[in-house]
């Protein structure tokens, strides 16, 4: 075994500016120093994050051989999903929220939580430094410095203003929480607003008209509960300015819910306009202010639209944290921490970053994919024989299934297909290629091989896979030759991690909802919503949180939402 250098540590603690400062020095010259201590063996694992990734990292954690610190500045875990069901009352906010400890608390290893925020990755010194949560303490913030021998980055990403003016200052965001609850406040503020004597037609009008931006899953599925949410209890209460509501979704594409089958943003965005939702395409917005927001058409014609309340969902952006440790990577000019296909964090050495802060670099896969073909390419014939080919196919689907998952050229597809038909045994003639040929295909694939979605999807797959490899460490570092896990590059330890995609939801309302499932199978309607309701019940990280969504979807069927203003 080799131990990391860092084998001795000297904690000094001191009292500056009002905060507890922790400082941790490595002794350069402790290699002589001889461990007795069995704890300080333990490797070192620091895990930043309980969102999709960090829990599901955790949960899968299973060997005792590590010394586990988890750092988050909420000491819960979310279930995002159901977030647009907060922002309307139709699910209670506690209800989809599962504190961390109790997660810890029955796994039966050393794990310790802190509840605090990363502020600065220090990898060449295999340093984590933290800062208590903004206002939580009486003194102001602490700070404190953690070491690792593993760090974990899950810390997921922020929402994406691009800079726009007025974005951050007059529109909700819908990622976190505290975001939800604002949002349901926000609403029955502006009804009991337009209800006040003093105000004009025009000034009610204004305030009752909601704006959703962005038309991908979370936007629409807010307008959707919105419009719900109105039209099945607020109208009942709010009678009087009935008339004056208005929803308007704006979305920059030609169409919203672009990742979706066509049959179903057809019917979305049928749905929407036959419910008086005003959905318009081919709109960006380009300045926010507190009662107005202005967009530009794709004729280049601009406009101003008077608005109460706005939330904006345009998708995710990087957290500045993340930002400045990309710049210490030599990662500054890309948009994600890339990392390789076992979710290690390029140009560092033990740092792995899973969900929505990550994403695996494609760009790498091209070129493995490349030097796997000049490897079978023995004899520089410039063509590959039928047995060549076929292992150099299989080994790319198998290594990375999103060539196949995107594979939309056709003589790629073609291959594939035979491949899969023939089970192997293929005539030399019907697949002998041309490399160059094939390549230039490829790399037509490579605009297509998208990086994986920010889905809770992937980084609850991502946090089981790194788990899966973070307990079976011990075991290979003993056998460091290792199997050959797969043909073409070489040894690894563990195979590559590998998204299985389970289908998607896109809830439209009404008790309506689109469901795509694998194999571009498409249901849309009340049976697909209850195929939703057992989804997401059985995808609860507890039977406690389990019991309290379904009982508030019980409650919402016989009494409606709750529209008190707390
Ligand atoms: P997160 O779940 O966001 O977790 C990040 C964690 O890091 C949090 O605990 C946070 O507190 C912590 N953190 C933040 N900053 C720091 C820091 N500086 N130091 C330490 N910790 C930090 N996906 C689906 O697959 N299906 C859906 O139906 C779906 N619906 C969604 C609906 C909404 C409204 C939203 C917002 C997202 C939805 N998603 C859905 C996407 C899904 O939530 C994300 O892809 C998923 O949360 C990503 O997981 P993550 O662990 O990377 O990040």
């Amino acid at each position: 075994h080799e131990y990391p250098s860092i084998s001795k540590l000297l904690v000094v603690f001191s009292v500056s500016g009002g905060g507890l400062v922790a400082y941790a020095e490595s002794n350069p010259g402790a290699q002589a120093v001889i461990e007795t201590d069995a704890e300080s063996k333990r490797k070192k694992v620091v895990v930043l994050g309980t969102g999709w990734a960090g829990t599901s990292f955790l949960k899968n954690l299973k060997h005792p051989s590590y010394d586990v610190q988890v750092i988050s500045p909420r000491n819960y875990f979310a279930f995002t999903p159901l977030l647009p069901s907060v922002t309307c009352g139709t699910v209670e906010a506690r209800s989809i929220v599962e504190p961390i400890r109790r997660i810890i608390e029955k796994k039966n290893m050393d794990i310790r939580f802190q509840e605090a925020e990363c502020i600065r990755i220090d990898a060449e010194n295999k340093k984590v430094y933290c800062r208590t949560n903004n206002g939580f303490h009486l003194h102001g913030k602490e700070e404190f410095v953690v070491d690792y021998d593993y760090l974990v980055i899950a810390i997921g990403a922020r929402s994406n203003t691009f800079n726009i003016p007025g974005v951050e200052e007059n529109c909700h965001f819908l990622k976190e929480v505290e975001d939800a609850q604002k949002i349901r406040r926000s609403v029955i503020d502006c009804f009991e607003r337009a209800n006040l004597s003093n105000l004009s037609d025009d000034e009610r009008k204004r305030i009752l008209h909601f704006v959703v931006v962005g038309g991908g899953p979370t936007g629409v599925e807010f307008a959707a509960e919105l419009y719900d949410f109105i039209n099945e209890d607020l109208v009942k209460l709010y009678p009087r300015v009935e008339e004056l509501v208005s929803i308007t979704l704006l979305e920059a594409a030609d169409h919203i819910l672009n990742m979706f089958d066509k049959r179903i943003t057809e019917f979305a965005e049928s749905k929407f306009r036959r419910e008086g939702i005003d959905l318009k395409t081919g709109s960006m917005v380009v300045k926010v202010s507190d009662t107005e927001i202005t967009t530009k058409e794709r004729s280049g014609e601009v406009s101003s639209i008077p608005y109460g309340m706005a939330v904006w969902s345009t998708g995710i952006g990087t957290r500045p944290v993340i930002r400045d440790f990309m710049k210490q990577v030599g990662q500054a000019n890309r948009r994600a921490l890339a990392t390789d296909e076992w979710l290690r964090v390029e140009g560092t050495d033990s740092v792995y970053a899973l969900g929505d802060c990550a994403t695996i670099n494609q760009r790498k896969v091209m070129e493995d994919i490349a030097a796997i073909f000049s490897k079978a390419d023995r004899d520089n014939s410039g063509t590959l024989t039928a047995g060549e080919a076929r292992e150099v196919i299989s080994d790319i689907c198998e290594r990375y299934p999103q060539v196949e998952l995107h594979l939309k050229n056709k003589k790629l597809k073609d291959i594939v297909d035979l491949l899969k038909e023939s089970k192997g045994d293929i005539q030399k003639e019907a697949i002998e290629l041309n490399i160059e040929e094939f390549k230039a295909a490829l790399s037509q694939v490579d605009s297509q091989m998208k990086n994986l979605p920010a889905t809770a999807q992937v980084a609850a797959q991502q946090g089981t896979y790194l788990a899966d490899c973070f307990n079976r460490m011990e075991e290979c570092e003993k056998y460091p030759e290792g199997p050959l896990r797969f043909r073409g590059s070489g040894r690894h330890r563990f195979r590559p991690f590998r998204y299985k995609h389970l289908g998607q939801f896109a809830p439209l309302g009404g008790e309506q909802t689109a469901a795509q499932l694998p194999g571009d199978w498409v249901s849309i309607g009340r049976s697909s919503q209850w195929l939703w309701y057992s989804v997401y019940a059985s995808k609860q990280v507890s039977w406690r949180t389990r019991m309290l969504v379904v009982s508030d979807w019980g409650r919402r069927f016989i009494f409606g939402r709750d529209s008190s203003r707390i």
